[in-house]
């Protein structure tokens, strides 16, 4: 039988094991941390359950495949639950805007906040459709190893006008600003900004509409922890608690992967998960080809780090829904001091995740859970010492959310505390404390991200946000179809 090892269980890494076990190759998944999830870890504190990232569960479909290929059923491991709305926005004017894929609610709306919009709303649609299409359902599970892959996507590119961003398509189609920044904000979920990201992502907007939003009873982490069982009931190993410190090397084949605490095993197969970054400059420390990588990693932009203030409120708000963003007084000001300047604004928006409105299983009984997410520039842009600009923006950031929706917030908190771009780098390895990966341009899209399976390590390999097509969970795990197809091709 043949071996592979995955080296880190994020959701790109565990879908990739779930792929190779399910297909009779003996896998082994080692992970640093004492869970399995990544950026889906999860802190329990005072009775309340905090999910460490994703909260928005796109594409179900995708998951769902991962139990068939065994012909498991994904509700024997996971209960997925519908939200609805998607989000609610709000804006500093006091508009509001309710976004779903219920047809005729999300007409509702847009009559209400811009009643002019409804037909470029409709050409928008049209839009979106397409490129989804093109870009997801043709592209996003297909590996991009050499040049002229690119130059057979190229017409497709060329008809949806990728050299534009997604903002400046949105407002060929609508004029209103809310309802342009209501089209527009969900790069930022993958890391992009809406002013430079190219409009292929609109399908985004297309995702969510055929397939909804999701949550998965207690948490996102109960999905990784549902895929893990998924894995090891499949008679996969699942290493906890062992960091990789090097994967060795033999002319233009890895050999073997060695973790911190001296354990080594001989693959025929390696794929990292982690930080592309960390993969190249760390693990193949000891390879010519890792140094070079790395080398030219550093010249890339890598997206915004993230700051998140989670915290357990006494109390139920039942009014608040499960995903609110409380946009800021600016949008590309904002976005451009964010992704150019690397400044820490003054103003900010906020994304605000009220999971027990939908599950109340995340809090005691009468109490309530909630994080609220601002991005920050990334570490390499925006070098401060976080230890102490930290506590100042959790007290600013908790303030606004009172000032806007919770007014005794102060009197109602139960515990709390932050997460900030070190955290990210200390705990996942993320270089610069990125939140996301590379930055999703187009100029780092595709065949110019991290290849699904190295060019001269022809047995290495990579998954998750760092490597085709991109960050998301829908991201990461399509990145796993197109690295599994390689490897099992690989190791016939
Ligand atoms: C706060 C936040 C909110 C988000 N919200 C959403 C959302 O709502 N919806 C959505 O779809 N996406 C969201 N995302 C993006 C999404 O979470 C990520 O793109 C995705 O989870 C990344 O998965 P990944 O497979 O790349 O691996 P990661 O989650 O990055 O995991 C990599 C794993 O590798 C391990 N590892 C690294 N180095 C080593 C080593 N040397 N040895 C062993 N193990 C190692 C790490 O410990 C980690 O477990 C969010 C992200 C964040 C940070």
């Amino acid at each position: 039988m043949k071996k592979a090892c995955v080296i880190g269980a994020g959701f790109g890494g565990l879908a990739l094991a779930i792929r190779l076990q399910s297909a009779g190759i003996e896998t082994t998944l080692v992970e640093a941390r004492d869970k399995v999830g990544g950026r889906a870890y999860a802190w329990e504190r005072d009775g309340f359950t905090f999910d460490a990232g994703p909260t928005v569960i796109t594409d179900p479909d995708a998951l769902r495949e991962l139990w068939t290929l065994s012909s498991q059923d994904i509700a024997d491991d996971v209960d997925l639950m519908p939200v609805m709305p998607f989000y609610r926005l709000n804006w500093t004017d006091g508009v509001t805007f309710d976004y779903s894929n219920d047809e005729l609610a999300l007409r509702r709306e847009i009559d209400r906040v811009a009643p002019k919009d409804m037909a470029g709303y409709d050409e928008f649609l049209r839009y979106a459709a397409g490129v989804y299409q093109e870009g997801y359902v043709k592209l996003g599970h297909e590996a991009f190893l050499d040049f002229s892959s690119m130059i057979k996507a190229a017409p497709a590119l060329a008809r949806y006008q990728a050299w534009r961003s997604v903002y400046s398509m949105v407002s060929h189609y609508v004029k209103d600003e809310h309802l342009r920044q209501a089209l527009s904000f969900h790069t930022l979920l993958v890391g992009g900004n809406p002013m430079t990201t190219s409009a292929i992502y609109a399908l985004i907007h297309k995702l969510e509409k055929d397939g909804g939003v999701w949550w998965a009873r207690g948490g996102t982490n109960k999905l990784a922890q549902g895929m893990a069982r998924l894995f090891q009931r499949l008679g996969g190993e699942l290493r906890l608690g062992e960091k990789v410190a090097q994967i060795h090397t033999l002319g233009d084949q890895v050999t073997e992967v060695e973790t911190e605490s001296g354990w080594k095993q001989r693959f025929d197969a390696i794929a990292s998960n982690g930080d592309i970054m960390h993969t190249y400059r760390d693990l193949l420390s000891g390879n010519q080809r890792g140094r070079d990588m790395a080398h030219k990693l550093k010249q890339k932009r890598f997206s915004p780090s993230l700051f998140v203030v989670h915290f357990g409120l006494e109390g139920t708000w039942p009014g608040i829904p499960h995903h609110t963003i409380l946009f800021g007084p600016r949008y590309k000001g904002l976005l451009d001091d964010i992704f150019e300047h690397g400044v820490l604004p003054r103003d900010f928006s906020i994304y605000l995740h009220h999971p027990t409105v939908t599950d109340p299983s995340l809090a005691p009984a009468g109490k309530s859970t909630f994080y609220a997410l601002v991005p920050v520039a990334n570490m390499g842009k925006l070098p401060i010492d976080w230890a102490e600009v930290g506590p100042i923006l959790e007290k600013r950031v908790l303030a606004e959310v009172g000032r806007r929706l919770i007014p005794d917030i102060d009197d109602r908190i139960v515990t709390k505390f932050h997460y900030a771009p070190p955290d990210f780098e200390a705990d996942l390895g993320a270089y610069r404390g990125n939140g996301f990966s590379l930055e999703p341009l187009l100029t780092q899209s595709a065949y110019f991200r991290g290849h699904n399976r190295d060019d001269k390590l022809r047995n290495f390999y990579l998954v998750g946000a760092g490597t085709h097509p991109g960050a998301g969970i829908p991201g990461v795990v399509g990145s796993a179809k197109a690295t599994a197809k390689l490897m099992l091709e690989g190791l016939k």
